[in-house]
Order: structure tokens, then C-alpha cells, then sequence
């Protein structure tokens, strides 16, 4: 029997150990630091209205085909999960203007090119020009694709014809939305790669998937009962604090307070000459492992790796704010705001006592909004007005704002060629998580697709990678 941890019971731990359980052959044991699973992508119940809160609104698209396979193989082959056809969008801007992109009845790709073509925020030029975009993205070739990782996603938008207007009423929300960054910050390949898996993917690849339900119970809580009924030893409130690796001479523990412990020939351990993971060290106890699957965010794998630096991954914030109101601002299940600080409403739901109930979201927030509580309670007063021009203070009920601050990481132009993949130059050590190769933005997909590559390459087992293609996990100089 094959003995593998998993640390993380994020997305990607999740999606790991789900894949790895499905053989009789190994035993899995799942250790996450906090009390609840689901790291980025959870909610809580908020006890003053009883409702199931997410930390943040999440959007998932008909490509997430590894979501989809997750979901299925947790066993919720009919997740609850409302499906915007063709789009779907409404758009408000702070001037008062309003227009919608929705595709048209042609069929796929043409229905997605009668979406631009409708999209009143932009002259009729300037929605032919986002065509140039989808005509220069066919033509590409992967050497180009991989050039693209030098440049910004704003300097490439410019080379394929847009003007500022296309950059800031179209792809501006794009880019927030899927890569949650500006556009001079984002890598273009990345935006690239992203645009190819939605808009020239399945005819279904654009569909919005937005959840019923809050996050746990549709992505996590599943795959928890799933991991317990094969057998999963789930231990959360357990933080992975060290990994020990076999060398050739001796065994060393790797942990942050246990740098030292790499110097001179014990290096070696982590260069792929030799090095075999035995287990991991969880506060007081050891568990000993044959595999080791870390899919802990990047900011935690330099405490468990030292010499892995991780620096390059810069935390992006996410503020969501939920607002209760005593008028019904409108049910369409999310909009776009745009010339404003606010970037999307969803509809969340109305209750029984006729309060209605709406997320907010403020993509690569900057720090500053919350700050001050009547400056937030006027923005979303005045910005709230775009759905409902009688809107009044008093109408606002309640407001709470949930702010992740390492909601993602930026993905800027030059990462993609440092991201890791899941194996690692030391023997049964693989690695998941949303920023690991996986070819996409901070995402549940990226984090599911991650988690699921990692149990792959455990079950492919384990031999070192040599050469050029191995990890350096300490740099020879060290
Ligand atoms: C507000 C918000 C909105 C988002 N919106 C979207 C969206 O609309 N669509 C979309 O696709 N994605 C969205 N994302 C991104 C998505 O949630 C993440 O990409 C994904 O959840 C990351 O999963 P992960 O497993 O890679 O990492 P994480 O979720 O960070 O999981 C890592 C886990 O490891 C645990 N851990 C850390 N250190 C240790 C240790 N030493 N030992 C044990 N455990 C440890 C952490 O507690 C955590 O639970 C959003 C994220 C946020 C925060």
C-alpha cells in the first residue's frame, strides 16, 4: 500500500486526493491548516441572516471541463449551478448608458461574433475591431503564443488594433474578471490562453455557470463525504510544517525554521541525485509518506521549501461586498458596472421577509475601499442607483464587506515560463495548486486541473525527474 499526503485541503488538495482515492492501492491523508476545507473558494454561514456567505462571488464558465469532471467524479452529476447561455450580460455605465452582450442565434462561432457586434458601449468600429482580436488569436501558432509571455496583455490588445475605448469598456472587465489585474500587468500568453479556451473553444465554452448554492456545499462539501466514504483520513486544523526527505547519507527535515539544515552536501537531497520524500511533520506528529502532494498556495510553499523561492507571485485582492436592500434592485443574476468602482452585481436572492440580497465585486482592489464606512456606504449608494435610480440610504439594510487579500496572483508578463510543474526533482514530492503550470489564471479550474495532473504523476509514480527538466528546489549556489 502506497501511504500519500496531501497538505492543502484547498480546491486543488481536494481534487488530488479525490483522484488519488479512487485506488484501492493507496492510502490518502489530507492535512489542511485551517478548521474548514476549500481555502480560496468556501463559504460560511453568517449568523445574522442564516445564509450561506461565500468569500467571495466565484463565476465558474462552461470551459472549466476539469470542474465539471470533479464535480462528477464527487458525485454531483447535476451540481447546482444556474448556466448563462451565450453569455448573457447586462452592462450599466456611469453615464447612464446600457447595453447588453448576449450572442445571437447564428450558429457557434458566428453567435459569439453577433455579441460583439451588439455591444452598445462601444461605436460600431470600435466592436469590429474586438473582431481583429478573435482573428489574430485563430492565427496563432505556439511560438508566437509563447512570445506572447514577454509582452502586457495591454500592449498586445494595442498591437492587434484596440483603442483605448475597446481597452476600457471591453476588455478591461475581461481581464479584471478572469485574471484579476490590470491589463499592463497581465501576461499577454495568458490572455491569450484564456480567450482561446472561451471564446474558441465549445460552443458551450462561453457559457456563464454561476453557483445556487454557497461554495462549500457545491464544491467542497461533496468531495468531503466522497474522501470519507473511501477512506480519506481528513485532519483539518493541521498544518504540514516540515517535509522529510531521505538523501543519499541521511534524512533531513525540510521546514522553515530548518533552513540550515540544507547546507552544504544535504543539498544534494534536493537536486534529484537521490532524494526520496519519507513523510511529512504535522506540528508534533510525523506521518510517513511514499508521495507527497503540496498544494498549498505559493506564499506558504517557501516556509516548506526553503531555497524554493516563490517571490515572483505577487497576491492580488479580491473585495466582495454583500449588500441587503429593502427594494428589489433587479434579478438579473450578474451585471456589468462600468466608469465606476464597483465591477459586477450579482443577484443573490430574495427572502422570505422581502429582503433582497446582492454581491458586489471589486476585482484587483486596491485597499482603499473600505477604508472609511459612510465612503463605502455613498459608493454603493450611488453606484447601486444605476440599477435603481430610487434608491434610497435607508433602503440599504445591511453591508458586508469580505476582503481576500491574496485572492490570486498577478499573473504578469515572464511567469509563465517560471511556473512549476507538479512533479519536482525530489522522488514522490509533487506539487498542486492554482499557481503551479497549469496553462490559466488563478482559477478553480487551473486549481482542479493542478490538483488532478499532481495525483496523475503519483499514480504514474514517482521517479525523479533528471536533468534540465528537474526543480532546483535550492539553487546550487545556496
Ligand atoms: C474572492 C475570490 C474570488 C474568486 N473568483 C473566482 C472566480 O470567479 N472563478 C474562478 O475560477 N476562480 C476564482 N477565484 C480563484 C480561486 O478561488 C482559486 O484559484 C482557487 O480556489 C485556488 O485553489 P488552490 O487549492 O490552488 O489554493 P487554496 O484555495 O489557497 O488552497 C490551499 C490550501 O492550503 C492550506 N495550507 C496552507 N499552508 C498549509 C500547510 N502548511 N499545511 C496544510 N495546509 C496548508 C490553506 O489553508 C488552503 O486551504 C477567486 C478567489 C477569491 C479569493
Amino acid at each position: 500500500m502506497k501511504r500519500c499526503v496531501v497538505a492543502g485541503g484547498g480546491l486543488a488538495g481536494l481534487a488530488a486526493a479525490l483522484r488519488l482515492s479512487h485506488s484501492p492501492d493507496i492510502s490518502v491523508t489530507l492535512c489542511e491548516t485551517t478548521p474548514a476545507l476549500g481555502g480560496r473558494a468556501r463559504s460560511f454561514v453568517d449568523r445574522q441572516s442564516g445564509l450561506e456567505i461565500d468569500n467571495g462571488q466565484h463565476v465558474l464558465m462552461g470551459c472549466y471541463r476539469a470542474t465539471l469532471q470533479y464535480l462528477a467524479e464527487a458525485g454531483e452529476s447535476a451540481p447546482a449551478l444556474r448556466r448563462l447561455r451565450g453569455l448573457a450580460l447586462p452592462f450599466l455605465h456611469s453615464d447612464g448608458r446600457r447595453c447588453s452582450l448576449q450572442a445571437g442565434g447564428l450558429p457557434h462561432p458566428f453567435s459569439l461574433v453577433q455579441a460583439f457586434l451588439r455591444y452598445g458601449m462601444l461605436p460600431f468600429l470600435g466592436r469590429l475591431r474586438i473582431l481583429r482580436v478573435a482573428l489574430r488569436l485563430r492565427g496563432l501558432g505556439n511560438t508566437e503564443l509563447n512570445r506572447l509571455d514577454d509582452i502586457s496583455a495591454a500592449d498586445w490588445l494595442r498591437s492587434c488594433g484596440q483603442g483605448s475605448e475597446e481597452i476600457e469598456y471591453f476588455w478591461r472587465p475581461v481581464i479584471l474578471a478572469t485574471m484579476n489585474t490590470e491589463a499592463q500587468l497581465a501576461s499577454a500568453k495568458l490572455l491569450a490562453a484564456v480567450l482561446r479556451e472561451i471564446f474558441l473553444g465549445a460552443p458551450d465554452a462561453a457559457d456563464m455557470l454561476l453557483p445556487e448554492t454557497g461554495l462549500s456545499p457545491l464544491l467542497i462539501e461533496p468531495t468531503r463525504r466522497t474522501l470519507e466514504s473511501r477512506g480519506v483520513r481528513i485532519l483539518t486544523g493541521s498544518a504540514v510544517t516540515g517535509i522529510t526527505v531521505h538523501g543519499d547519507h541521511s534524512t533531513t527535515a525540510l521546514s522553515g525554521s530548518d533552513t540550515n539544515a540544507l547546507s552544504g552536501s544535504d543539498t544534494n537531497a534536493l537536486s534529484g541525485t537521490g532524494g526520496h520524500v519519507t513523510g511529512v511533520q504535522c506540528g508534533e506528529s510525523v506521518f510517513e509518506a511514499d508521495a507527497v502532494v503540496l498544494a498549498v498556495p505559493p506564499w506558504a510553499v517557501t516556509r516548506l521549501l526553503p531555497g524554493f523561492d516563490t517571490g515572483m507571485y505577487t497576491p492580488s485582492e479580491i473585495l466582495s461586498i454583500h449588500v441587503w436592500t429593502s427594494r428589489d434592485l433587479g434579478r438579473a443574476p450578474m451585471t456589468g458596472l462600468l466608469g465606476t468602482t464597483l465591477q459586477w452585481v450579482f443577484f443573490k436572492g430574495e427572502t422570505a421577509s422581502g429582503v433582497y440580497h446582492y454581491s458586489c465585486t471589486i476585482s484587483a482592489a486596491c485597499g482603499d475601499e473600505t477604508a472609511d464606512e459612510a465612503a463605502l456606504r455613498a459608493m454603493l449608494l450611488r453606484e447601486l442607483r444605476l440599477l435603481d435610480g430610487e434608491l434610497r440610504d435607508e433602503d440599504l439594510i445591511r453591508i458586508l464587506p469580505v476582503r481576500e487579500k491574496r485572492a490570486t496572483f498577478v499573473p504578469r508578463p515572464g511567469l509563465e515560463a517560471q511556473r512549476p510543474s507538479s512533479r519536482t526533482a525530489v522522488a514522490g514530492l509533487f506539487l498542486a495548486g492554482d499557481w503551479t503550470d497549469t496553462g490559466l489564471p488563478a482559477t478553480i479550474e487551473g486549481a482542479i486541473r493542478s490538483g488532478f495532473a499532481a495525483a496523475d504523476a503519483v499514480n504514474a509514480s514517482g521517479e525523479p525527474m533528471q536533468g534540465s527538466d528537474a526543480l532546483p528546489f535550492v539553487s546550487p549556489a545556496s
